[in-house]
């Protein structure tokens, strides 16, 4: 199984709710492992420039506007398929259709503040990485 790196974020609904911990410890018992982390408050610009890719999507000013709502947690997570071992562990998009025993499933409060981010290939993941962490933050 190949070492892979993914890029999290804990949404603000998450460090509202001051659920950071209890979902690091989730992502840590999952056997990913936290090489970069750091809490900032995204401007309008960055949240924007983030999620670009949906921004002919009709939730695109929703999503911007909750995005920089309050601060997040942006991490890097490493382990073996670290993508989609991330994905599987915060469940669906829509906490509604969320496994039991995820993190949407077990956090989110709507499809939209869903209290985590996970990187959805590999090839994204380094492009997210890069937004967020320079290399000499990022130890393993
Ligand atoms: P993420 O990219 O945050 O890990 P995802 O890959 O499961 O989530 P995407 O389709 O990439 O889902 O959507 C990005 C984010 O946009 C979602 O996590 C959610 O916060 C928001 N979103 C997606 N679909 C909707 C929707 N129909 N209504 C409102 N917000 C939405
Ligand atoms: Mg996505």
């Amino acid at each position: 199984m190949p070492i892979e790196r993914t890029l999290s974020i804990l949404k603000p609904d998450a460090t509202r709710r001051n659920l950071t911990g209890q979902i690091n410890a989730r992502l840590e018992a999952a056997g990913l492992r936290i090489v970069a982390q750091k809490r900032l408050h995204l401007t309008t610009a960055q949240a924007e420039a983030f999620y670009a890719v949906h921004r002919e999507r009709g939730f695109f000013r929703d999503l911007v506007t909750f995005m920089t709502s309050g601060p997040v947690v942006a991490q890097v997570l490493e382990g073996e398929n670290a993508v989609a071992r991330n994905r599987e562990v915060m469940g669906a998009t829509d906490p509604a259709k969320a496994a039991p025993g995820t993190i949407r499933k077990d956090f989110a409060e709507s499809i939209e503040a869903n209290s985590a981010h996970g990187s959805d290939s590999a090839e994204n993941a380094a492009v997210e990485i890069g937004f967020f962490f320079a290399a000499i933050e990022i130890v393993g």
